[in-house]
């Protein structure tokens, strides 16, 4: 029998077509792979900021009189407490579907039994700083014990992307944990050219909540500072979860990354002899 259907008109054709190709666009997820960047239609990273300890001690408003200085809408995006294998590979995904780079305060013993993913949020270009060995808090502890506690996490982190156990850190930025400074410990850092981070604005993300609860608590908090330095911590799943909602909405209005980079050391001249 032949076939007797009639040809169909061509805005049919052409819908169909286009439903099609929406149908393969959609079923192609594009690999969230950091090399890609940057890649249009992602948010990406603004600028680069670099940041020492003789220009910028301390920085922070929740625990400092004086911040970084970042312009209207302008963000600094920071994780505290991993590396943790089950949400962390989930942060870095996110981060870099958006092409974006963020600095990362890692605790030194959980880094140094996960030093693949230490190398790999090295290798994805974000900034990796320290908070202390076992998160103790650095107030409570005996003075004696601080600076080994500051020292080990530092060594540990070091070990794992250098091979050097050296408490020199190669990124000078160190966060309290639990922004629990004493004066003097605040005033050995200064000495020793680590700048102190503490934050602007933070999504409370210690505490218990759904990601979309997190994500209207940090999006009203940024609401109102319009920039700043936000600290989140990628162990907490609700975090990794709400992330790449957060990174849309900071997209969709208008914000911007800035990148936080340790100021390079000066190379001495050679002298010529
Ligand atoms: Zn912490």
């Amino acid at each position: 029998m032949p076939n007797m259907s009639r040809p169909q008109p061509i805005c049919a054709r052409s819908a169909a077509l286009l439903l099609s190709l929406v149908w393969q666009m959609l079923a192609w997820e594009a690999p969230a792979r950091a090399d890609d960047c940057p890649r249009a239609g992602t948010l990406g990273t603004s600028r680069v900021l670099s940041v020492d300890a003789e220009h910028f001690p301390r920085v922070g408003l929740k625990s400092f009189p004086q911040t970084l200085p970042l312009r209207d809408h302008e963000v600094v995006l920071t994780f505290d407490d991993g590396p943790w294998p089950p949400t962390t590979p989930k942060v870095l995904k996110a981060l870099a579907q958006e092409c974006l780079h963020a600095t990362f305060f890692l605790i030194g013993k959980p880094a140094s039994e996960h030093p693949d993913l230490v190398r790999r949020i090295a290798a994805e270009g974000h900034t990796v700083a320290h908070h202390t060995w076992l998160h103790r808090s650095l107030m409570r502890i005996a003075p004696g014990e601080t600076t080994e506690e500051i020292d080990h996490g530092i060594s540990a982190v070091e070990t794992v992307l250098h091979g050097q156990a050296t408490t020199t850190p190669t990124t000078p930025f160190f966060r309290f944990p639990g922004f629990e400074s004493t004066p003097a410990t605040l005033d050995s850092l200064q000495s020793r050219g680590i700048v102190v981070f503490g934050a602007d604005l933070w999504a409370s993300d210690w505490k218990k909540m759904t990601p979309k609860q997190e994500l209207k608590l940090l999006i009203d908090r940024l609401t109102a500072a319009r920039k700043g330095i936000i600290l989140l911590h990628d162990p907490k799943a609700q975090t990794a979860a709400m992330l790449p909602a957060f990174l849309r909405y900071l997209r969709e209005n208008d914000y911007h990354i800035v990148h936080l980079v340790p100021t390079a050391t000066p190379v001495a001249a050679d002298s010529g002899h």
